[in-house]
């Protein structure tokens, strides 16, 4: 009998993985541990959070005011751009585009992290 269940997370945690990696070997830059935790906090409690499908049918928790996922744009403070640019003020000289919170809710969090 197939596991579609198992199937769904194998799919889900490969995505996740495989984007993180991609992001890294590109000169992506990943967060704090603590950063990630505190913009997820702000997230779980946001109107906008909701259903996102990076893939189509892989469909994982996710903003829906961007459509990224939670487990992949919380993680990353700068991402290089890879085809279209959603914001041009976004981004930086090295290639990469900033990753924000695009309500803003994160600036508090992002501006603390960012002084050390
Ligand atoms: S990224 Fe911002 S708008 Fe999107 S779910 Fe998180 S807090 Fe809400």
């Amino acid at each position: 009998m197939v596991n579609v269940r198992k199937g769904i997370d194998t799919a889900l945690a490969n995505f996740v993985s495989g984007f993180i990696n991609w992001n890294l070997k590109k000169g992506g830059k990943l967060a704090d541990e603590n950063q990630i935790k505190e913009r997820l906090e702000v997230c779980y409690g946001c109107e906008k959070k909701g259903i996102v499908e990076p893939l189509p049918l892989v469909k994982m928790e996710g903003c829906t005011e961007c459509d990224c996922p939670l487990a992949t744009k919380a993680r990353f403070t700068e991402i290089p751009v890879d085809g279209e640019v959603t914001a041009k003020k976004l981004l930086l000289s090295n290639g990469n585009q900033i990753v924000k919170c695009p309500l803003n809710k994160w600036a508090q969090i992002d501006e603390k992290y960012e002084k050390r």
